[in-house]
């Protein structure tokens, strides 16, 4: 519920509706400020496709020490949006497994946590060893060749689509109106817009298009989505993320199935959201192998979206003049650092108008 009455000389514009347009948007107008979200459509919205995943111990990579702090002081915040949002079914797995189909694999993984464990800023997650044996009580569904692996508790996932879904409607409770269109250029919105108004460019991927200053490449990701039939098996209730064959792939359940994820390769196009059998083949391959069960879901959708990346991983959250901040960048990450970015991007916007 908003805090603030909306203020007529505190107005913003948000140039896309992804779930970093809408976190900020809905920041804002809980914080007094007057909201109008223009948004493309789903089409192109990687939010839309994505997994889920509240990865921050299990996205700690060599090399991306500040990438995972904030992760990590995002995801602290997850709790808080929740509870704002009244809505705990986003909320589709408190825990996280990542499990190893060979040694080689686990000792990937090992690698993976012990960065974790070296690096580890202020988290509420906790990371322990599993068996084979454990992983098979913790999930009986899972193949009984997995090695072992580690347990992240408190490593949530999140539905995507009801989240996108559940902050539009808690945006409108508050205020915020929503209009369908394509911004073609930045001098539109400032036109469109009152003199004074601030403008925040949350467009994925497009901010690029809007802005060529800003920096941004193409990690394009196959995804599929499988629905359970009356002679499978449940979902898992945690999140899996398997290292196998050298490849990752992960489960991430949904109230009824079961999102399988996410190969990763540098997309030239921008426009290229298509699957390739390639990429499909090998994460069906791989998800059947880790959890033979999944042979009798129903594939419902084979996917395909684009990470808006930046060349350090880290997201471009920055005002570039006295009316535009922007908020794009956020890679492989966008649900995680959600949170975070809105209360970033809040704080740049309430300097302003200080
Ligand atoms: C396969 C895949 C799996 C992923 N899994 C995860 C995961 O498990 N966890 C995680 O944290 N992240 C994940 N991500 C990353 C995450 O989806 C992105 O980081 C995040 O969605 C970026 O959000 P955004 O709001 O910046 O951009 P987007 O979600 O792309 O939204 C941008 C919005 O801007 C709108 N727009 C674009 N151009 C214009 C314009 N000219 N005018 C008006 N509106 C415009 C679009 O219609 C869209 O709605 C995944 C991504 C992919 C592709």
């Amino acid at each position: 519920m908003s805090n603030t009455p909306a203020r007529l000389d505190r107005a913003l514009t948000v140039v896309g509706g992804g779930v970093i347009g809408l976190t900020c948007a809905l920041a804002a107008a809980d914080a007094g400020w007057q909201v109008f979200v223009v948004d493309a459509g789903h089409d192109e919205r990687a939010s839309w496709v994505a997994g889920g995943m509240l990865g921050s111990l299990g996205e700690g990579h060599p090399g991306e020490e500040a990438a995972l702090a904030l992760s990590v002081e995002s995801v602290r915040r997850w709790p808080t949006l929740v509870k704002r949002l009244d809505d705990p079914a986003i909320v589709t797995a408190t825990d996280s497994l990542f499990v190893a189909g060979s040694a080689a694999d686990a000792e990937y993984l090992r690698h993976l946590a012990d960065f974790v464990w070296a690096n580890q800023p202020r988290t509420d997650a906790t990371l322990s060893t599993v068996t084979g044996r454990e992983i098979r009580s913790l999930e009986p569904s899972l193949s009984s060749r997995l090695v072992g692996g580690y347990r992240a508790v408190g490593e949530w996932s999140i539905d995507n689509r009801r989240l996108l879904a559940t902050l539009r409607s808690a945006g409108a409770a508050v205020g915020v109106r929503f209009m369908d269109a394509r911004v073609e250029s930045i001098a539109d919105v400032r036109e469109q817009a009152g003199p004074r108004d601030q403008i925040l460019l949350a467009a994925g991927l497009a901010t690029a298009a809007l802005l060529p200053e800003v920096p941004l490449h193409a990690a394009k990701g196959e995804i599929l989505r499988l629905r359970r039939t009356r002679w499978s098996v449940p979902p898992p209730g945690h999140v899996v993320r398997a290292r196998l064959h050298g490849r990752a792939v992960y489960l991430v359940p949904r109230e009824d199935g079961i999102v399988v994820g996410a190969t990763q390769y540098e997309a030239g196009d921008f426009g290229d959201r298509t699957p390739q059998a390639g990429g499909v083949a090998d994460l069906l391959a791989d998800a059947i192998e880790v959890m033979p069960g999944l042979r009798t879901y129903e594939l419902t959708e084979a996917g395909a979206g684009l990470r808006p990346c930046t060349a350090d991983g880290l997201p471009i959250v920055e005002r570039i003049d006295d009316r535009t901040v922007v908020a794009t960048g956020h890679g492989r990450n966008g649900i995680v650092l959600a949170p975070g970015t809105a209360d970033r991007v809040l704080g740049i916007l309430e300097g302003a108008s200080a």
